[in-house]
């Protein structure tokens, strides 16, 4: 027999999830699920804010004997990605998402489920309707635009929140409690260049190809290869002896992720492409037995192609070739606090050498803001020591792991008296909302957890349903034990 999802338990969770799934809410465009919650809010009773930006927030007061306790910020994001399959006739502006369970786990059909943050919407939704769930002061904290910029969380505004306890339920492992998160800083350089005309000599495209590339913060620590590195290291093996002259470069894609590919156009020396071509390939031989394990696709390839006329001037190559290679790239420290945890990276996200402009860009991260900092002066000093204009943009706070928190000692200390088993505790090596609250409002005590959820931000997004019930005994457990204020 089918169940529907109004039918799973808790109930009272999963029915609030089936409500705000039926409200389209592509970040953005938020402006109904607003709406929606304004009026559940208002609905109940409850004192019910929107600020400036469109986050909602619905304050609770505590329940009888409760009023003691710190103040508790449940927090969750209003957007969802909307993706689907493109088999998929679907229209995310006017349809609810339609969902059904298959072996345990909630899917939707042929489209992202929004269980990411959804279910934790629903969960501090189900909150916030009971009435019989012992809890001190609550206020949740519904953000928007999680998905793509965090804009919500950016433009909270401070003494709106009087919470001194963040749960945030934006984590997607049933089970682990996420204590900490990396902030970022954009670095952006400009070198411009003379234009000169290239002279004689034989054209070729150089391909860096191959690479894994991936997220440059969760995945920085894997040891793969920058296609922006690479392809500088062979600039420089071979800038001085066959007369290369760089006419132009377009190196990596996202500023979030690690470079895949990237493709140069030089001119050599005519009697000399075919050493430059050897000289090129032994290098390419030397970086493959490097990364033999972690890229075992990497693919250099040189090919004849048609001479824009006009080359970098050389003095100009010459010093960005060598801040590129200068430049730190990849993980710099790990974390004091954490084990196996990244502290402070950055990577070469970009390079883009054309029409008189070449264009860097860097996304630094890391837990300690002031670490973040130094980093980011580093590739600052070594671009300006190539005449380069730098500039720093998008600077967003991270989230340093406080292995003495008063929330996270008594977490663990429910987790393992409901389930028998010691919760896992990590921190990420890339955004969350949590490092930009906790910006905003100094000395939160932050923890980040919720049910499981696998594949989001793709059709193949899916809740695993047992998790769920987990997922709310512990928060019903931890909203009853919440510490009296201090
Ligand atoms: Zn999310």
């Amino acid at each position: 027999m089918n169940k529907t999802v109004t039918e799973l338990k808790p109930s009272v969770v999963w029915s609030h999830f089936e409500s705000l799934n039926a409200v389209p809410r592509p970040s953005k465009r938020e402006q109904r699920v607003i709406e929606f919650m304004k009026a559940f809010g208002e609905g109940l009773g409850l004192e019910t804010i929107v600020d400036q930006i469109g986050n909602v927030i619905i304050r609770k007061p505590a329940t009888t004997g409760m009023e003691n306790r710190q103040g508790v910020i449940l927090q969750g994001h209003l957007d969802m990605v909307h993706q689907k399959n493109a088999d998929t006739e679907f229209d995310f502006e006017t349809q609810g998402i339609e969902s059904y369970i298959d072996d345990g786990w909630l899917k939707a059909k042929g489209t992202t489920l929004g269980a990411d943050n959804g279910m934790g919407v629903a969960s501090i939704m189900a909150v916030l309707s009971a009435t019989d769930i012992p809890h001190g002061p609550i206020e949740a904290l519904f953000t928007i635009d999680e998905e793509t910029g965090m804009t919500g969380a950016s433009n909270l505004q401070p003494g709106n929140l009087t919470g001194t306890i963040l749960l945030n339920t934006d984590t997607e492992d049933e089970g682990e409690l996420c204590i900490g998160c990396a902030g970022g800083l954009d670095t952006n350089i400009e070198l411009k260049y003379s234009q000169v005309p290239t002279g004689d000599g034989e054209a070729l495209r150089i391909s860096v190809k191959g690479l894994r590339g991936g997220h440059s913060g969760c995945e920085i620590h894997l040891g793969r290869g920058n296609a922006n590195k690479i392809m500088n290291r062979l600039l420089w093996n071979t800038g001085k002896q066959f007369g290369l002259r760089i006419e132009s470069i377009d190196g990596g894609s996202l500023r979030n992720a690690i470079p895949r590919e990237s493709f140069a156009t030089v001119v050599v020396d005519a009697d000399k492409t075919v050493s430059f071509k050897q000289h090129v390939s032994d290098s390419v031989t030397v970086i493959q037995s490097e990364l033999v394990r972690t890229e075992p696709g990497l693919m250099v390839s040189i090919e004849p192609t048609q001479s824009a006329g006009l080359a970098m001037d050389a003095e100009s190559q010459a010093r960005l070739v060598r801040a590129v290679y200068a430049a730190p790239c990849g993980v710099i420290r790990m974390s004091d606090e954490m084990e196996g945890l990244v502290e402070t990276s950055t990577s070469l996200a970009r390079v883009h050498v054309e029409s008189g402009i070449a264009l860097v860009q860097f996304l630094t991260r890391s837990s300690v803001e002031t670490a973040r900092d130094d980093l980011a002066n580093m590739i600052d000093a070594t671009f300006q020591l190539a005449g380069a204009k730098v500039e720093h943009s998008g600077g967003y706070p991270g989230w340093k792991p406080n292995a003495d928190s008063e929330i996270l000692a008594e977490m663990k200390r429910i987790y393992h008296e409901l389930f028998g088993v010691e919760p896992r505790v990590n921190a990420v090596h890339a955004g969350l909302e949590c490092g930009i609250i906790g910006g905003v409002y100094p000395g939160l005590d932050m923890i980040s957890f919720g049910p499981t959820i696998k594949n989001p931000h793709s059709p193949d997004e899916k809740c695993e349903i047992a998790s769920v019930e987990k997922y709310w005994r512990f928060l019903l457990a931890t909203l009853k034990q919440i510490p009296a204020k201090h």
